[in-house]
Formats: C-alpha cells, sequence, structure tokens
C-alpha cells in the first residue's frame, strides 16, 4: 500500500480530487504544487494509515518507515538539506489535515529536527543567531506542549519571569543571547515534568510528531467538533509533514492569512493579514495584532502599521498573482496561508474559504456574472440554512450608543446579553433562559459549547482570522474580537474599560458588523435585505418545482411571509386567533356554556371577530391560495390553569369559580395532544366550525368586493383518522357555503381538504381523497403518532437518542424519512389513484428544513409551508433539491 504522496518542485503524486485519502490541505498542496505554483516541498500520509493505526492498536505498517525515509529524501534533494544532518539541516512542520476542515481541533508542530547541533547551522545558514535560538525555543514549547503533553503557561511563565527580570515587555525585545539563557530552564522543565530529557533525535522527533497528530484525531475537542458538525470518526486524518520555510527571518520575512474576497462582505479584493517577524502560530493564537495586507484595507482601518502592499511589494504582487489564479482554478473564493522567507512568497495551503451568509450570496452571485460558475451553480453555492444569518437584527441607527470601546468587525449582526466570562457560565445561563454575551481574552475550541449558547462573543486578543472570529462566523453569531481596550479580569468576573468597570450580569450590546462595544441593550431593527439576495432567490425560483407557502395567522407575519417571497399561507392555525384581545373571554363562554344554544350566543360574539380577521389575511394574501384549518387545539389551552389564574378568570368573568374548576378537572387530560382536539371537537360541538365556515365565507365575499381578487380558500380539517369523520364536517362547511351563497347572493369557490396527521389517515388516504381536495402533511403529530414520542416532552430524552445514534437527527426537525416518510409517500400515491389531481403539501415544522425539503421534492409534494423566516431557506431548498 502506497502511504505517503509527495509533493514539490512543480509536481505531485496527489491532486485536489484525493481529499479522502490525503486530506483537504495535502490534496490542496498536491494541486497548489501541480499548478507550479511555491508550496515547499513535503509529503502526506494518508488518512487511510489514521485508520490502520486506530485499527491495529496504535501501530503503524511495516512499510511505513521505508516509505517516510523515502520521501524525507525527495524533500531533502530538492531543498538541498538533509534531515538531521549536523551541517545542513532538513527542518520540517507536520500538521494535521482532515478532510473536512476543523480548524484548530488538532495540533502542529513547526521548527521539527531543531536540536543543540542543529540550531547552530541554522544560525551560520540564516547569518543570524537570533532567529536560529528564536525558532528553536519555539519548537520545544510546541513539541512539549502538543507531543509531550506539557502546558504550555509553564513555558510562558519562565518566560515571563525573565522578561520581568530583564524589563522586556515584548517577545522582540529577547536577542539571541536572551533566548539561549531560556533554553536550560525550558529543558529543565521538560526534564523535571517527564522523567527524562527533551529529545535530541530528530528522527524521534519526528515519528513522536507523527504520532501526536494521529493521537489527536481522538481528543475531546476534536471529538466534540466531529459531533456538532456530524463528521464520521471512520474518516480520519493525514499528516502533512513539509519543509519548514521561515516567517521569523527577520523584517523581510512575514506569515499570514488572505481570502481572495472578503469574507464578512464578499467584497471582490484580497483581503488579509499578516504579521513581520512572525510564524504561523501568532497569527492564529492572537498574541500580537496583524498588520492588513492592502493599502486600502490599511487606510480603512486606521492602522499606523505599514500594509503588506508597503512594507513588501515584491512577495505581495506574487500573492496577487496566485490567488488569481487559485481562484479561477478552484472556482470558488479561497482561504490561503502563506509564509514569506527573506522576501520570497510560499503557499502553505488553500481552501475555499468559510464565509458569512453576506459573503456566501455576493460571491455566488458575483461567480456567476463573472462567468466563473453557472447561475444553476451559484444557487448550489448558498447553504439555505446559512441564510439565517442575514436575517439577524441589526443596531438602529437611531438609538443612541454609548461606546465602551471598539474591536474589529468579526462576525456581523447585533446582539444583547448579560456579560459572562466563561463557557459554563454561558450554557447554565442559557439554560435558565438568559440571554448571554460571552466576553473572553480568547476564545480556544474548549469554548465552543459557551459559543453556542451566547448571543454573541466579544474577545480583548486575536484578529479576523482568530478562534473567535472564524467559528463565530460559522455559527453565524455576532462577534466583536481585538477589542483591546477592555481588561477582563476573571478572578473578579469583572471587565475595565475607559475608567468604568462593569461586573458579570451587566447588560452589553455588541455591533458585529462595525466592531463595536455598547453599554446597555440598545434598539434593534430587524433585517434589510441585499439586490445579492433578490437575485440568488431570483435564480432559486426559476428552478425549483415546489411552492413555498408560509405557516401564518397575524396580518405581521402574513406580510413578513409576502415580504420573503411566499406564495400563499399553507396553514392558519386559526386557535392563535383566539387568543387575541379580549376575545378569549367569548371563547370561555363558549366552553362554559352548558348547551348549544349557550355556546352559539358566545360563538355569534367571536364570528364578527374571525370574519375581520380573515378579510384582512385575504387582502394581505390577494389572489394568492390560503388555507384555513378549522379550531384543533383541545379546549382546556383555553382555560386557566393555576387556582390564581382560576381565580382571576372567575371574577372578570363574574362566574362560580366552582363551575371553572370543575370544568378545567372535567378536561383535564394525560396526554392532551392525543385526546379531545381536531376534528373531534368539529364532531362533538359542530356549531364551532360552522361559525368559522360562516367567518371565512363571507371575509371571502368581503375581500372580493375590496380586493376585486378572487378568493379561494381552502378550508383544512385537522387530526382526521375516517373518511366519514371528514364527511360529517365537510357537510357542515357546505352548507354554510349554500348559505352564504343565499345571503350575499355570491357564490365562492372553495376547497375542502385535511391534515394528514394520524398513521390512520396516511394508509386510508386513498377512501379519504373522495372527500378532500387537497392533503397537508402535518408532520409536527404524524411524528409524533408514528414514532409514540410525545411532541411535549420528548427533549428529555431524544438529547442521548441521537448522541448514541439511535436516531440520525431529531425526528421533529428533519423527517424520519423512513418511518414517517414511508406514511406521507404512502398516502401521496394512494390519494393521487383516487384523485389525480390532489394538491399536497406539507405544513409540520419540517417544511423549512433543509434536508426534509429534499425529501417533499422527492416525494412529489406541490408545495412546502413553513414559518415565514424560514421562507427564503425553503425558496433555496427547494430549488438545490430541484437541480
Ligand atoms: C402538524 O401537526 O404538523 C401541524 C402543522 O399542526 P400543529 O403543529 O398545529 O399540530
Ligand atoms: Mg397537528
Amino acid at each position: 500500500t502506497q502511504w505517503v504522496y509527495t509533493f514539490g518542485d512543480g509536481r505531485a503524486e496527489g491532486q485536489a480530487g484525493m481529499k479522502n485519502l490525503l486530506g483537504g490541505k495535502g490534496a490542496n498542496l498536491a494541486e497548489m504544487s501541480n499548478l507550479g505554483l511555491p508550496v515547499p516541498p513535503g509529503f502526506t500520509i494518508t488518512t487511510e494509515l489514521c485508520t490502520y493505526y486506530y485499527d491495529h492498536g496504535r501501530a503503524y505498517p511495516e512499510e511505513l518507515k521505508t516509505q517516510v525515509e523515502k520521501a524525507l529524501d525527495f524533500v531533502g534533494k530538492l531543498t538541498g538539506r538533509t534531515f538531521g544532518d549536523p551541517e545542513n539541516p532538513l527542518l520540517v512542520s507536520v500538521r494535521s489535515g482532515a478532510r473536512a476542515s476543523m480548524p484548530g481541533m488538532m495540533d502542529t508542530v513547526l521548527n521539527l529536527g531543531l536540536n543543540d547541533v542543529t540550531v547552530e547551522a541554522l544560525a551560520r545558514g540564516a547569518g543570524d543567531e537570533r532567529f536560529a535560538y528564536d525558532s528553536y525555543r519555539r519548537f520545544i514549547t510546541m513539541y512539549s506542549n502538543v507531543v509531550l503533553g506539557i502546558e504550555h503557561h509553564h513555558f510562558e511563565e519562565i518566560l515571563d519571569e525573565y522578561k520581568d527580570r530583564k524589563g522586556y515587555s515584548l517577545d522582540t525585545d529577547m536577542t539571541a543571547q536572551d533566548w539561549k539563557a531560556i533554553l536550560p530552564r525550558y529543558k529543565a522543565l521538560v526534564e523535571k515534568e517527564l522523567g527524562k530529557p527533551f529529545p535530541q533525535e530528530p528522527e524521534a522527533q519526528l515519528w513522536g510528531a507523527i504520532g501526536a497528530v494521529f493521537g489527536s484525531w481522538m481528543n475531546n475537542r476534536a471529538i466534540k467538533y466531529r459531533e456538532l458538525h456530524g463528521i464520521p470518526a471512520s474518516w480520519g486524518t493525514a499528516v502533512n509533514v513539509q519543509a519548514m520555510v521561515f516567517g521569523n527571518m527577520g523584517e523581510t520575512s512575514a506569515t499570514g492569512v488572505a481570502f481572495t474576497r472578503n469574507p464578512s462582505t464578499g467584497e471582490s479584493e484580497l483581503y488579509g493579514e499578516f504579521l513581520i517577524n512572525a510564524q504561523g502560530e501568532d497569527v492564529v493564537a492572537g498574541i500580537r495584532t496583524p498588520q492588513d495586507i492592502t493599502e486600502k484595507a490599511r487606510v480603512a482601518s486606521g492602522s499606523d502599521k505599514p500594509s503588506m502592499e508597503r512594507a513588501m511589494p515584491d512577495a505581495y504582487n506574487e500573492l496577487v498573482r496566485i490567488y488569481g489564479i487559485l481562484e479561477k482554478h478552484y472556482r470558488d473564493m479561497q482561504d490561503m496561508e502563506f509564509t514569506v522567507e527573506t522576501g520570497k512568497l510560499w503557499m502553505l495551503q488553500t481552501r475555499n474559504g468559510k464565509r458569512t451568509a453576506k459573503a456566501a450570496l455576493r460571491i455566488a452571485v458575483e461567480l456567476a456574472s463573472e462567468g466563473l460558475i453557472t447561475q444553476e451553480e451559484a444557487v448550489t453555492r448558498v447553504e439555505p440554512a446559512a441564510l439565517d444569518q442575514l436575517l439577524h437584527p441589526t443596531i438602529d441607527p437611531k438609538a443612541e450608543r454609548k461606546i465602551l470601546a471598539t474591536g474589529l468587525p468579526a462576525s456581523p449582526g447585533a446582539a444583547s446579553g448579560a456579560i459572562v466570562f466563561n463557557s459554563d457560565d454561558a450554557e447554565a445561563a442559557k439554560k435558565a433562559g438568559h440571554k448571554v454575551i460571552l466576553v473572553r481574552v480568547e476564545t480556544s475550541p474548549e469554548d465552543i459549547h459557551g459559543m453556542h449558547a451566547a448571543e454573541g462573543i466579544l474577545t480583548t486578543r486575536g484578529g479576523m482570522t482568530s478562534h473567535a472570529a472564524v467559528v463565530a462566523r460559522g455559527m453565524g453569531k455576532p462577534c466583536v474580537s481585538g477589542a483591546g481596550q477592555i481588561r477582563v479580569d476573571y478572578a473578579t468576573q469583572t471587565l475595565t474599560v475607559a475608567g468604568q468597570t462593569l461586573r458579570k450580569g451587566e447588560i452589553i450590546t455588541i455591533d458585529g458588523s462595525n466592531g463595536q462595544v455598547l453599554l446597555g441593550q440598545v434598539k434593534m431593527l430587524e433585517p434589510e435585505l441585499s439586490g445579492e439576495f433578490a437575485t440568488l432567490m431570483g435564480w432559486a425560483d426559476k428552478v425549483r418545482r415546489m411552492k413555498v407557502r408560509a405557516n401564518a395567522e397575524t396580518p405581521l407575519d402574513a406580510k413578513t411571509a409576502r415580504n420573503f417571497g411566499a406564495e400563499g399561507i399553507g396553514l392558519c392555525r386559526t386557535e392563535h386567533m383566539f387568543f387575541e384581545g379580549d376575545r378569549i373571554v367569548a371563547v370561555r363562554e363558549m366552553i362554559l356554556s352548558d348547551d348549544e344554544a349557550g355556546r352559539r350566543a358566545a360563538l355569534s360574539k367571536l364570528l364578527p371577530m374571525q370574519r375581520k380577521d380573515f378579510a384582512e389575511l385575504f387582502s394581505i394574501m390577494s389572489g394568492l391560495p390560503v388555507t384555513i384549518r378549522l379550531l384543533d387545539p383541545p379546549l382546556h389551552e383555553f382555560l386557566p390553569h393555576s387556582e390564581e389564574e382560576m381565580q382571576e378568570v372567575a371574577k372578570s368573568m363574574n362566574a362560580p369559580i366552582d363551575k371553572l374548576r370543575h370544568r378545567a378537572r372535567e378536561l383535564h387530560e394525560f396526554n392532551p395532544m392525543l385526546g379531545f382536539r381536531g376534528c373531534r371537537l368539529a364532531v362533538a360541538y359542530p356549531e364551532i366550525a360552522e361559525m368559522q365556515a360562516r367567518a371565512i365565507f363571507e371575509a371571502a365575499v368581503e375581500a372580493g368586493k375590496t380586493t376585486g381578487q378572487p378568493v379561494v380558500p381552502e378550508i383544512m380539517v385537522p387530526l382526521v383518522m375516517t373518511k366519514p369523520e371528514l364527511d360529517l364536517v365537510k357537510e357542515r362547511i357546505v352548507a354554510m357555503a349554500e348559505a352564504v351563497k343565499a345571503e350575499s347572493g355570491v357564490a365562492i369557490e372553495y376547497q375542502v381538504g385535511t391534515m394528514i396527521e394520524l398513521p390512520r389517515a396516511a394508509l386510508r388516504a386513498g377512501e379519504i381523497a373522495e372527500s378532500a381536495e387537497f392533503f397537508s402533511f402535518g408532520t409536527n403529530d404524524l411524528t409524533q403518532t408514528t414514532l409514540g414520542i410525545s411532541r411535549d416532552d420528548a427533549a428529555s430524552f431524544l438529547g442521548p437518542y441521537t448522541q448514541k445514534g439511535l436516531l440520525p437527527a431529531d425526528p421533529f426537525v428533519t423527517i424520519d424519512q423512513e418511518g414517517v416518510g414511508e406514511l406521507v409517500k404512502l398516502a401521496v400515491e394512494r390519494g393521487k389513484k383516487t384523485r389525480a389531481d390532489i394538491k399536497l403539501g406539507i405544513c409540520g415544522e419540517h417544511g423549512g428544513d433543509p434536508a426534509s425539503i429534499h425529501f417533499c421534492e422527492s416525494t412529489g409534494l406541490d408545495y412546502v409551508s413553513c414559518s415565514p423566516y424560514r421562507v427564503p431557506i425553503a425558496r433555496l431548498a427547494a430549488a438545490q433539491a430541484a437541480l
């Protein structure tokens, strides 16, 4: 088996298509090498080896050693150096590289091959002792941390103590002699912690590092990250060993990260950061604040440090040339890592860059306009769920801003919340129902759970490519990073800025679009959508087959839905209207009535209110289909539950409290979602359905007159299990249509249909379709009834179910295709057999879930219906499903 693939000098054994075997980093290093770009030579040990390693009790195949030696020779020939040679040593970096990028999750070792002898050779070769000893101390710290498991802070403490004694404030104040003086203490520390000296033998160092990278695949951070991102453990990671190039060789050397387009806004410009006289980890760690790459960005940021464009024009021009090549080649925005060694640019990585939803939209639309991709490809380039980010609120420009500090605009959107200083507190507060802003000096992969729980993230250190910034963008959370004016004191749980001290629990607001940190709660505005949004949605609409409707009942929701492009209402839950204003009084009167006459009297009060609601809905949706569902929930939901509420209601209704108590007790159910609800209400109390039908028809007549648009209401009967049930209710609806026609002289076109939300209804869909003109799959109830999991208390055990892999996803979020899905397919098939043109839709929560939308497309549904804010997501997902 070939376990090792080399690259360098304009050729490679691998290429970009081999990500599964070589990992993302390895495949792209090979590809860049094939493209003739300046890539330090090296080799990739495959992900298959990682799998082998874990399958064989952490052991390697015999032939690996010779393959690695051969690859080292190859690299040595290209660099003119020899690994372990005392005179002319080859030094290497060792990095992980999985199939899917897992930023900061696994370990890296730089400057490997240094020891007490080779460090001298490095100094001689570079003519720079300081550089050589700086590299050596970096190597000892990194290797000790990553491979030997000695915590980083031990080394920091030695360094800080030394600097204090010397009166230095920066690492750059350290001279060659200073680094030399530090080294024995570092080595003594290692020996004390480990009981044996720091390994001097380069070969032992290399195998230690390779083992550590493979080992890091199973560290807690990586496991947690895979869990969150659905990456299987079986994929494994590759290991990339590459000749070192040095960004820390003085003022003509540097290291940096650049994007071919702005990952925050999507603007087509070279964008990024670099640090002079530094190595890669300095940029990511946020120890020093990086400099801008372009002069334009420097001017915009107001930085007094020179841009790369000015400081290193040759390397800059080379970067510009390469980024053009890479973007054309990959046909997507690239995220590149580079190092400049004494003026020469080297590429260390390229990959499709992570981006905000806003940037994803702009980049997709612009790449299509530039002819690099087709419109259909552009539609596939934006993840539907990511559109959520665009729908985040922003700060009202008119609101007063009490600015505490300004950091970097790391991830867009604004958020307010109480200050917490660690991730566990963030998680606890979230569980208790509080909104928090996670405030950290910097974040690390250990903070993922806190970042998830927080509304937004604020750090006082680190740039746009720091951990906090990258992760927050991926999560779609607002983030301000590197707000250096703020001092965080974890011990006292306070932050201090501009003479003000704020404690844990005090409210702040962050604006991730401009980097501001504001005192208190600030007024927010609903998001506005960009031109690119409309363009891409237009392209999506051209390719999708399914219609997208919204679940809405209030005028505001209906308007929002239309703004987002809803093509009708797929579910108007009339019960939501029963809670509006003082209607609940009439509803309760109806419930407490002893006989039909009493109920009719109460219902007659509700009639004009419902009519008005429907008329408004019809006029907002002018001409578009509106599906109105008859009353569904069990009646006890409208009654007070606690004794206090009961007293209050009895008093305000002037009704005897005993009677109220008695009735509430009578209606009480253990599992109300399977009880006296849905069409069962209409069977027992047909007058309720009659009132609602009258309200709908009268509103349709009215709306038809005022808007001039004929409305075709779709009246939907919930929770049907048999055809006779539906027939009984339908009869009343038809009779009411006739009555309203006789009274108004207007014949109304309408449809009567049913929800399919019980397994029996799905099975008997063939005969139900004789009466139903449409089916709307109520997959919330269909999921609970098919799986036998109550909608209301599933949360307590679904967590372990998905974690243990017993269910692939929460079935209330993503449709259970095998079970619930089979019932849906069956109902579609049987319904169509009876009535070829039966209209088919879905209105459960799954109607807004991209994976479920794919299922709906393949099942041949006519439309999906979801909450207004998810309409854009559904439009895009429906388009992707159709492609
Ligand atoms: C459903 O059951 O899927 C549905 C849409 O109805 P509700 O959520 O109101 O029960
Ligand atoms: Mg339902």
